[in-house]
Formats: C-alpha cells, structure tokens, sequence
C-alpha cells in the first residue's frame, strides 16, 4: 500500500515540507537533470498550477545539488502551444520565467514536437511509445499536475500529465486515434468555432451545420473542449477506456528508465469540469472549493486519492455526474496492472 500526504489549501507555504515528507530526497540525486513536469496553461486559461507555488520545487531540486528544469511537450491542436516557440512565450506570459521559478522552460518534444524516444513498453495497445526526447533523457522527474475534470478520461491528473503529457506529437495522436467524435444538427450553431482547433481540417460547414470528416479526424477531441453548445458528441463505446488504458501504457513508457525516480503533486485546486487546454472563462469555473495539495512516490495511488478527496468534498462522484459515459478508474486500473502502483494507498495529513 503506498503513502499519500495531504496538506490543506491554505496551508500551501508548507510545500516544501510536503516535498520532504513524500520523498523527495530519496528520488533526486545530485547532479539529476530533473524535469518539472507542467502544463502551463493555454493562453487565457487560469486554472494552471501558479509559478509562485512552482518557485519552492525548484529550490528544493537545487539543493539536492540536482539542475531542474520546466517542461511539457506540444499539443496536436491548434492552440498557443502546437510548437516550443509559442509554448516558451505563453510559459513567460504566466509567468514561468527564470526569474519568477529560479530554472528555464525546456520545450521537451522540440521545435515541432518531432523529437521523441521510441520507448520498448508491454502494453494491451502498444509496444512501443513516443516519449519526448528531453523528458527521456531526464535523471529524475518531478511530475506537478493541476488535478479537474478531463472530457476523454473523467478527470486529469498525474497519470494524465505523466503519460498524454510526455507524450510527443505522434505519440499523442496514437493516444487520441480511437476517438471518433460527431456532431449533433439539432446543437450546432454553425458559428465555426471548432474548425479553428481542428489540427487536420477535418470539420466543414454541410447544409449550414458543421460535419466531421471521419477519413481526415484524428480523434484528438478538441473539437469537444471548443464547442459552447455541446454539440460534438462522442460515439462511445469502448473508446473512453481505450484512451485511459493507452495514456497509462505511455505513463509506463516514461517511467521506463525513471523506476524510483519520480515524485508526484496533485494540486486540488481550481477544478473545474474541463481541463487547462481550453482558453475561456465559462469552463473554467470551479465546481467546488479549493481542497488542498497530495504527494506521493506513486501515481496511481495518488489520483485515487485525489478522486476519492474530490468526491468525498462533492458528497457524490462528480467525475461520473459531469462526465457520465466515462468509467475514471479505468485508467487507475489499467495503470496497476501495468505495474505503475497501486489503487490501495494510506492517507496521512501533515
Ligand atoms: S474533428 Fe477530429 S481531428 Fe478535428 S478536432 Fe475533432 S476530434 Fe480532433
Ligand atoms: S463549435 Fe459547435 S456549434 Fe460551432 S460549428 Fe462547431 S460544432 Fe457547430
């Protein structure tokens, strides 16, 4: 059974003694290139884990004699951070510069989001993953994740940041491919929203409703997040598990070569429905109070106790009412049997 520490929102100046507490000195080694796992945040976005709070992991890193760094991998739609140019400036804009965190931004996957690691794994769905490069070649990881609500997988957390999220562009097509979204008539508004996000083109105006094109769509479900009248629609059937199950497949081709070399936040904050790839206001409204931050050596355990915390705060599964086709533990499960941890954890609050 793996540990879980707790500490409340208010208490967040108390983060590095959580850090402690969970073992960060057990997985940085002196003289780790240790990357800090983020999602800065798509521009206009405001639920991302703050570079104030990102400022304490990065001095704790140093005196480990480690040299940390930020980083996440692009996105395959079309948003503020396809490609590490516009991904380093909506980072600065943030606020994650050198001078705010104390370490640079490293764009892991490259320019274009081409450069990857082939990654050997035993997956149900592949053998072999797309690990960005400088994440790869990383000594030991510090994964940070802003724990809400996801449209593919119920919720987003260190999983979700782990696998999708280190990820390089081919990598997280091969994530996303099972997915085939389509739109419902009734819904649409023709107002052309979802065509700008669409990495592949694939949506065009037909009889003054937008239609997707299933030879040219990806199934990233970006579509999804753009649209304000909830007019994409998702013919799920096994697709929602088989997404899960291929992000944990992808978590496990990053901890490949960093067994033991990981420690995991989950900020229980800010959570929303939707996750921090989406730009505007409306979704990005919290659907409860601020619960507080959780750390672990584990992955798993960790987003169990952040979904159990969430729906425990909820006094119901809100992941399940805001995202009801979707089974979250299926990524929880598929994760454990992949060996990446545990679903039984013990709670201590610090
Ligand atoms: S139509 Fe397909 S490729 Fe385009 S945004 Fe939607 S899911 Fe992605
Ligand atoms: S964003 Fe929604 S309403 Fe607008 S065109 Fe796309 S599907 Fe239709």
């Amino acid at each position: 059974m793996s540990q879980v520490f707790l500490l409340g929102f208010k208490d967040i100046g108390r983060l590095p003694e959580l850090l402690l507490k969970s073992g960060l000195r057990e997985v940085i080694r002196p003289d780790n290139f240790t990357a800090i796992k983020l999602h800065f945040g798509e521009q206009g976005n405001i639920g991302y884990i703050r570079p104030a709070w990102v400022r304490p992991v990065v001095e704790l890193v140093k005196k480990q004699q480690a040299i940390p760094f930020l980083t996440d991998a692009s996105t395959i739609y079309k948003g503020k951070r396809s490609d590490a140019v516009n991904h380093s400036l909506v980072a600065a804009e943030h606020g994650f510069t050198i001078e705010t965190c104390g370490a640079p931004v490293i764009i892991a996957d490259g320019l274009r989001g081409n450069s990857f690691q082939q990654v050997t794994v035993k997956g149900k769905h592949f053998t072999s993953v797309k690990i960005a490069q400088d994440i790869f070649y990383a000594d030991s990881l510090v994964c940070l994740s802003h724990f809400k609500g996801h449209e593919l997988s119920g919720f987003g957390g260190a999983l979700k940041n782990l696998g999708m999220g280190c990820g390089a562009k081919a990598g997280k097509y091969e994530m996303h491919n099972s997915v085939l979204p389509v739109i419902d008539p009734g819904k649409c508004t023709a107002c052309r929203l979802c065509f700008k996000w669409c990495p592949t083109q694939a949506i065009s105006l037909l009889n003054k409703k937008a239609v997707i094109d299933p030879n040219k769509c990806i199934g990233c479900g970006d579509c999804i997040l753009s649209c304000s009248f909830h007019a994409v629609q998702i013919t799920w059937n096994e697709t929602y598990t088989a997404v899960q199950e291929k992000i944990a497949e992808y978590a496990a081709g990053v901890l490949a070569n960093k067994k033991d070399k990981c420690l995991y936040v989950n900020f229980l904050n800010h959570i929303t429905a939707y996750c921090d790839c989406y730009p505007s206001q409306p979704k990005d409204k919290p659907l409860i109070n601020d619960i507080g931050l959780v750390a672990s050596l584990d992955p798993v355990s960790i987003d169990q106790a952040s979904a159990d915390l969430v729906n425990q705060a909820a006094g119901r599964d809100l992941f399940k009412e805001i995202w009801p086709p979707i089974n979250w533990a299926d990524q929880l499960n598929h994760a454990e049997i992949l060996g990446l941890g545990e679903r039984k954890y013990s709670l201590e609050i610090i």
